[in-house]
């Protein structure tokens, strides 16, 4: 079934020039709409639309994104108002726009303050911006639920507490 997508991409994508631009565009491009799918549900996408809608609005980039795009090699593009860095979104330095999005995939019930390390995965099939890790670590710092459930694993994972053998007397 995979393999019989990319061949089929393959077949599609012969124009002359950049064809391996292309191929690494769409390969980048597939890889990000499958993981979309994967973790949204219908509220989900409504949701991420409006979300999409406010990127779209702010024009500001930061330097090393105008570098990329000037690069022109495959890796970064523009394509419908939004900028793609390896096939994410890029999120533009709006502290507003990233709350929104750190809220998203932190806070909603079918993510369920995830932790530092899975929120970052999550993230990162969808978005890019420069400090992305060093945002989700504040984030995730900075919340009440994920600092408990934290807690909660790592007594789990700890074997018997001393404190918690009865003291009985015999
Ligand atoms: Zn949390």
């Amino acid at each position: 079934m995979k393999a019989d997508i990319l061949l089929r991409k393959d077949q599609v994508n012969t124009k002359e020039g950049n064809k391996d631009v292309q191929l690494l565009k769409d390969k980048l491009w597939q890889r990000r709409t499958t993981a979309e799918i994967t973790i949204m549900g219908e509220n989900k996408v409504r949701e991420e639309n409006s979300i999409l809608k406010e990127i779209r609005r702010i024009e500001t980039r930061e330097k090393e994104v105008i570098q990329a795009l000037e690069r022109n090699n495959g890796t970064t593009w523009e394509e419908d108002e939004l900028v793609y860095m390896e096939g994410k979104i890029y999120v533009p330095n709006n502290k507003k726009v990233k709350e929104e999005i750190l809220k998203e995939n932190n806070d909603s019930v079918d993510v369920g303050h995830p932790g530092q390390q899975r929120m970052l995965e999550l993230l990162k099939r969808n978005y890019w911006w420069p400090g992305l890790k060093e945002d989700v670590k504040r984030y995730v710092q900075g919340c009440f639920k994920c600092q408990q459930n934290k807690v909660l694993h790592q007594r789990k994972a700890g074997k018997l507490h001393p404190l918690e053998i009865p003291q009985e007397p015999w």
